[in-house]
């Protein structure tokens, strides 16, 4: 079943919104083993959405078509579908009824002859009840091809994209088709790397494939099994997931939709150890990224914000000679800090990042970028220079994400020993 979505909308098209529905829909319709070809946008334009609609009708078999089936002067979809199909526009008493309905039901709406705009539907088409809103939707089949007609307002979109069309379309899909997915999370080496240690894994001559996603400063693996049956897909699926965990190691942090942030709360639950951080150029990113998870009070005791010398000495207990003598940024300064912090705090980790974020301060021997990490432990203390590239942001969100990864490495060879 070739299927294609089309969404509608001038802040789309002009970047003011991002357009969820188009992801939503692949998904939702991934996850039922229906893959999709192809996406268009275009505005609230009536010529643009007729050739739109006559494109995708040529190449598909179904088009989902998301916006426009408002009340405003600027929603033209069911105008454009009735042109684009040769249909005529007509009042429907259902869909009359249903925005009169839905108005009553939302309170701050008034009846006006606006809405009976929503109402306005190509003949010929079969309605698609909105539960949570005015607008209805609607499907029609033009030349071969099922179109359906949803309003944008993901809210509403969604609801009627799982109570409606999906089971109508899943109940007609032939042959059977099942897409299973996996995703494994990945952070440490570049695309390049992570291309090189899965080479070999993607088969797509046996429905095997391999996506790659990089969002910075983390990596999705997607593994994609399809076939025509469900145990079929999972037989691909499971070695190929076992492989690409062998290949990449450590560097895999989770699997699925879990967070590196959820991963390392977990292990800090699991091992009942503590925690404290001393930030420097995070100023506080760790912690602030440690207690968004519920339940971090279990493990996190305490973190210090220590920007200046002063604060590194009075809060941590860093010799204020060492801070002259090394630098603030130095690999002393930022074992001194995460000993510190241990001790001060009395957990049983003590994490401490100090670094030159930019876009001033570098210097020839340590330019901007350059960050050290240190891990306090009651096994030993450990810590490493890295050079980060990129703007500011960039730098502490990588730094964040570092640290937050040698915790949670320290923490699997920790449950491994
Ligand atoms: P309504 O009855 O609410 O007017 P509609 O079908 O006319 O529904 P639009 O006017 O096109 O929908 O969009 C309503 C709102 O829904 C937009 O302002 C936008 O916030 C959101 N929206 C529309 N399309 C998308 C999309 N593709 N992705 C994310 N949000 C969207």
């Amino acid at each position: 079943m070739r299927i294609s979505t089309l969404s509608v909308g001038d802040e789309l098209i002009c970047g003011q919104i991002t357009d969820t529905n188009a992801g939503t829909i692949a998904e939702a319709f991934l996850n039922q083993g229906l893959r999709l070809q192809r996406h268009m946008s275009v505005g609230d334009s009536e010529p643009d959405i007729i050739e739109a609609l006559l494109e995708l009708g040529r190449n598909s078999d179904v088009v989902i078509v998301t916006g426009g089936l408002g009340p405003t002067a600027d929603d033209l979809t069911a105008r454009a579908a009735a042109r684009a199909t040769g249909r005529r526009l007509v009042l429907n008493d259902h869909a009359k009824a249903h925005v009169r309905d839905m108005s009553g039901r939302l309170a701050s709406l008034i009846v006006c002859p606006l809405n009976d705009k929503q109402a306005m539907i190509p003949s010929k088409t079969t309605l698609i009840p909105n539960p949570t809103g005015t607008a209805c939707g609607f499907y029609l089949m033009n030349n071969g091809c099922f179109m359906f007609f949803l309003p944008g307002v993901p809210t509403e979109m969604v609801r009627m994209l799982h109570e409606s069309v999906l089971p109508y379309l899943v109940e007609r899909a032939t042959p059977k088709h099942v897409i299973r997915t996996e995703h494994l999370n990945v952070f440490g080496p570049c695309e390049a790397e992570v291309d090189e240690m899965l080479s070999g894994l993607a088969q797509p001559g046996q429905g095997l494939y391999l996506g790659i996603c990089v969002t910075f400063p983390w990596m999705r693996i997607t593994l994609r099994a399809e076939a025509d049956s469900d145990d079929k897909a999972a037989a691909l699926l499971a070695p190929a997931v076992l492989f690409a965990q062998e290949r990449l190691q450590e560097y895999v942090f989770s699997i699925g939709k879990i967070t590196v942030d959820e991963t390392v709360a977990a292990l800090f639950i699991q091992q009942g150890m503590t925690l404290a951080l001393a930030e420097s150029c995070t100023g506080g990113m760790i912690a602030q990224r440690i207690t968004s998870i519920s339940g971090s009070s279990r493990y996190f005791l305490e973190g210090a914000v220590t920007y200046s010398n002063a604060a590194k000495t009075r809060q941590l207990g860093v010799d204020a000679t060492l801070l002259v003598e090394k630098a603030a940024v130095s690999g002393e300064a930022a074992s001194a800090m995460a000993k510190g912090v241990r001790q001060a705090a009395g957990s049983d980790l003590g994490l401490a990042v100090t670094g030159i974020a930019g876009p001033d301060g570098g210097t020839i021997d340590k330019p901007v970028g350059t960050v050290f990490i240190s891990l306090a432990a009651p096994d030993g203390c450990w810590t490493k220079r890295f050079l980060f590239s990129g703007s500011r942001d960039e730098i502490r969100t990588i730094t964040a994400w570092t640290a937050l990864d040698w915790l949670r490495r320290y923490l699997v060879r920790r449950a491994a020993a």
